[in-house]
């Protein structure tokens, strides 16, 4: 076989067989074939796209090219749950907790931001001594006795998918359906969970700018799982505005931690409790309705606080430490009007300067700094109320403006848009 007949097939839309895919994939991982020869592969996917079967097999390659995680030995069901990757995204940390006092075992390896989005792995560093890498006995020992566990993506799972989408994201072909739903699902597969609950995110602060793209990717990743006998179900949710009042490593765990305090924001109970609810009633064969009842009293109980508590310290860390130490910066209005749109895009890119995020894996990030938003969609503003507080250790160049025109507020009021779109199973 030829790697550039391979392209050449797939250039005249031609189908793959299994052998072909597999020896573009496994030739790339062995360094039997360069960066160029694979990127002139990816981007005919890229835009001559893959039949279902094709995805089966790109998939099935990626998951064989590392480890696979047996987590048939917990005695308890098990549920994964993935986000697609969004500004204020802080689910992670408050779903894992609820689920694993519902009894059902959250088994989460979790990726570092790169690009605009945050990651849950630089969220939990911020907080002191909490460790992210296991051992697998480690791991298996704290599901069995606190029921979730959150560490670092490990390096030897989907193998394969490590090193192309370090390339897809090098070359900019990171936004293509089935190489995207095979990158997401073949690490899912090889974690070894029976049920998946995909947070997909949609709009300006997420890689799915629109409903219909995100539809077909959830339907693609559903086919993925029924193929693998694997439950799965995608929320499509809204990311046009960031999720919850806080976009910062250490500033988003704070906020985890007043959500279980009573404090929250609308739209993060909201969505937080529909997550849990799902990954409980998937596990756990009940219904929706009592599921979410299950959730609400496991908040209000207190119990969902106490097993947060609990999973952090059991990691080492002490969330009385955060490393937050920052200046702030106050941002007041200079209009008079109602709220109706927050650009997520916009406040990430800040964050993002902020020191926040990085642009290479290897960059150093500040877990300190980003941004609390004091003003909601849809809420009336006036002319000198507090828009929210920029934390900062240096200065960006005219960042009081760049957080001011994330605002947009407007004289009429909007309808504000709902954050769960629709569910895909
Ligand atoms: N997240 C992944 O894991 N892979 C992609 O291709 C895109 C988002």
């Amino acid at each position: 076989m030829k790697a550039i007949d391979i392209t050449s097939k797939k250039n005249r839309k031609e189908k793959l067989s299994y052998e072909e895919i597999k020896y573009m994939v496994n030739s790339y991982v062995k360094g039997k074939i360069n960066d160029h020869t694979m990127s002139e592969f990816l981007w005919s996917v890229y835009y001559n796209g893959l039949s279902m079967d094709e995805i089966f097999y790109l998939t099935d390659v990626m998951i064989n090219s590392g480890d696979k995680i047996d987590l048939s030995c917990i005695n308890k069901k098990v549920v994964d749950k993935h986000s697609t990757g969004g500004v204020g995204d802080k689910i992670t940390l408050i779903v894992s907790p609820i689920v694993a006092c519902a009894n059902v075992a959250v088994p989460k390896m979790s990726g570092r931001g790169l690009g605009l989005t945050g990651g849950t792995v630089d969220k939990l560093e911020s907080i002191t001594g909490y460790k992210l890498k296991l051992s697998k006995k480690e791991f298996i020992k704290e599901l069995e006795t606190v029921g979730c566990a959150v560490i670092s993506q490990s390096e030897t799972i989907a193998v394969a998918d490590k090193k192309i989408y370090a390339l897809r994201d090098e070359i900019g072909a990171v936004d293509s359906i089935p190489l995207i739903a095979s990158s997401i699902m073949s690490k899912k597969i090889a974690s070894g969970s029976d049920v998946i609950i995909i947070d997909l995110k949609v709009g300006k602060g997420a890689f799915m700018k629109n409903i219909k793209d995100a539809t077909k990717l959830a339907k693609t990743m559903v086919k993925i799982g029924k193929y693998y006998n694997k439950k799965v179900i995608c929320i499509l949710s809204d990311m046009n505005t960031p999720l919850g009042r806080n976009i910062g490593n250490a500033l988003e765990v704070k906020e985890a931690i007043d959500f279980f305090n009573g404090k929250y924001d609308k739209r993060l109970y909201e969505l937080s409790v529909y997550i849990s609810s799902l990954m409980i009633s998937a596990a756990r064969k009940i219904s929706l309705k009592k599921a979410k009842e299950l959730v609400i009293n496991l908040i209000e109980s207190n119990h969902a606080k106490n097993k947060f508590i609990e999973w952090i310290k059991y990691q080492g860390g002490d969330i009385k430490k955060l490393k937050d130490k920052a200046k702030t910066y106050i941002v007041v209005s200079d209009k008079c009007g109602y709220l109706n749109s927050i650009d997520s895009l916009k406040l990430a890119q800040l964050v993002h300067d902020l020191g926040a995020g990085r642009k290479k894996k290897t960059d150093k990030i500040d877990y300190a700094v980003g941004v609390t938003l004091n003003k909601t969609l849809g809420e009336k503003v006036n002319v000198g109320d507090i828009l929210g507080v920029i934390y900062y250790n240096k200065k960006v160049k005219d960042m009081e403006n760049m957080f001011r025109d994330s605002f947009k507020i407007d004289k009429k009021k909007r309808n504000v848009k709902k954050i769960i779109i629709k569910t895909i199973k």
